[in-house]
């Protein structure tokens, strides 16, 4: 491929969104909920919503897809599958199927998510260290692809595989352990991971390229290589490692019995800044310095990206319920706390969010004194706090804030502490006439919540109660 086809591969997003900056389209979209009485005031407005930028889920759509596309020979296959985990959200799993991204999953729910969304079969990855039999073998009738994670799988589906034939495409996850990042959490390539096949474990890379050759069905190689924390270059060491793998493999095998590298998701957002790096089109340079042979039309591609297409296209509005003084820390109670900012509310330094302020009709709070405040969610324990003695204009009952940056990992994965019930989701489009809001998730209701709670058992516990059959 010419060198300079990258030169047209649009950078500056995720994040960016064509026609105006990150901070004038958030301005804008608080100011229309505020004024669409999505959130706000006590006259019936909720407190607490969550929206998502449909304009800009596409634009990282587009900037995924031009980056791996401008980088291989015309005709290679390359399959771009969002992690469901980061949004499991139905409306946007249809929104990045139209915009040609399919579905990872890594549970039976998440599977079923990603088909009630219409993704076919054929652009779904199945991953999951814990896949049960039910799971495997539901997949392999679906021709599903699966990543197995360990050699116990591995004979699950063997026997899977004896018993009836499949079209799904196999592979075998490993861990490289090149590595942890900064967040321990969310490292996936250290000595001692949970995740796939460790190949520097004494005998483990024998072993795996023995696995292929007694099985000729197995044609893909996955990785997940980075995450959150982890740095651009130590991801690509990951994937040049298992693409040194792969070839390995298909010399022993004397054909290329490997065809498709999946190389996982993991390009890190900063959501402490509108800083749009790293983009798609900056890994792609880097994969091509580390690892050249990834791009030469020898090998289809599997991406399973989930944070950098979705987190900053996410907002979070809560309206300001109190203000009040304690120790002489200013402090602003609001709706939006551990359920919806669960990572943030217990490991707040590796996950800060931004805290921006506005007034109760949506307009930013320029021009005031910074002081600093504690802005505190509503659950019944102290440390829930969205941010620590933040310098910000003094909060008002009645104001607004916004957490931007919240778009995967946050809202869509509520936290059901204190039944706080999960807050709606709003998606909006730029139209000539301003921004227009469609509903993604409805808020939870009480009653939903009664009965997730089991309301309808609510005798089953006591003596003398009639027993009521599983499952009703
Ligand atoms: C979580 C996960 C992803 C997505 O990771 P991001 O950091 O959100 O891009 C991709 N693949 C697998 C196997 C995962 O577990």
């Amino acid at each position: 491929m010419a060198e300079d086809a990258l030169k047209d591969v649009p950078d500056g997003v995720p994040g960016g969104v064509p026609g105006g900056g990150a901070a004038e389209r958030r301005d804008l979209a608080v100011r229309a909920a505020v004024g669409q009485g999505l959130v706000g005031g006590d006259d019936g407005a909720e407190a607490l919503v969550c929206l998502l930028d449909a304009d800009g889920i596409e634009a990282s759509a587009a900037a995924l897809r031009a980056a791996f596309g401008a980088a291989v020979p015309p005709g290679t296959p390359v399959l771009h599958c969002f992690a469901v985990k980061a949004a499991p959200l139905v409306p946007v799993l249809r929104l990045l199927s139209a915009a040609g991204i399919g579905c990872e999953a890594a549970s039976a729910g998440e599977l079923a998510l990603a088909r009630a969304a219409g993704v076919g079969a054929d652009r779904t990855v199945l991953d999951s260290p814990a896949k049960t039999r039910a799971e495997l073998r539901e997949a392999l009738a679906l021709g599903i692809a699966v990543n197995a994670d360990n050699a116990q799988e591995l004979d699950r589906i063997d026997a899977l595989m004896a018993s009836a034939p499949s079209r799904s495409p196999l592979g075998l996850r490993v861990n490289t352990q090149a590595g942890a990042g900064a967040i321990a959490s969310t490292s996936t390539a250290t000595a001692t991971s949970k995740f796939g096949f460790a190949l520097r474990d004494p005998g483990a890379r024998e072993a795996v390229v023995a696995a292929y050759l007694a099985r000729p069905w197995l044609t893909r190689l996955h990785t997940h290589a980075g995450s959150q924390g982890v740095p651009l270059a130590l991801s690509a060491q990951g994937v040049r490692e298992v693409f040194e793998l792969a070839e390995e493999v298909n010399a022993a095998a004397g054909r290329r019995q490997i065809d498709t590298i999946d190389i996982g998701g993991g390009l890190p957002v900063d959501t402490g800044s509108d800083d749009t790096g790293p983009t798609y089109a900056e890994y792609v340079r880097v994969l091509r310095e580390v690892v050249p042979g990834l791009f030469s039309g020898r090998y289809g591609l599997v991406t399973e990206f989930g944070r950098s297409l979705l987190a900053r296209h996410g907002l979070v509005l809560s309206r300001v319920e109190y203000t009040k003084s304690s120790g002489g820390r200013a402090i602003a109670v609001t709706h939006a706390g551990v359920q919806v900012a669960t990572r943030t509310v217990y490991a707040g330094a590796s996950w800060p969010l931004r805290i921006l302020a506005y007034d109760a009709k949506g307009v930013p709070r320029g021009g005031d004194a910074l002081v600093p405040q504690d802005v505190a969610g509503p659950a019944c324990f102290s440390g829930d706090l969205l941010a620590e003695a933040r310098p910000l204009p003094l909060l008002r009952p009645g104001d607004v804030i916004a957490v931007p940056g919240t778009g995967a990992y946050f809202f869509t994965a509520h936290y059901a502490y204190n039944s706080l019930l999960r807050p709606p989701v709003h998606a909006f489009r730029s139209t000539p006439d301003g921004l227009r809001f469609t509903l993604v998730r409805p808020a939870q209701t009480l009653s939903d919540l009664l009965q997730e709670a089991g309301a309808r058992h609510r005798d089953a516990l006591l003596h003398g109660a009639r027993s009521s059959p599983a499952g009703v």
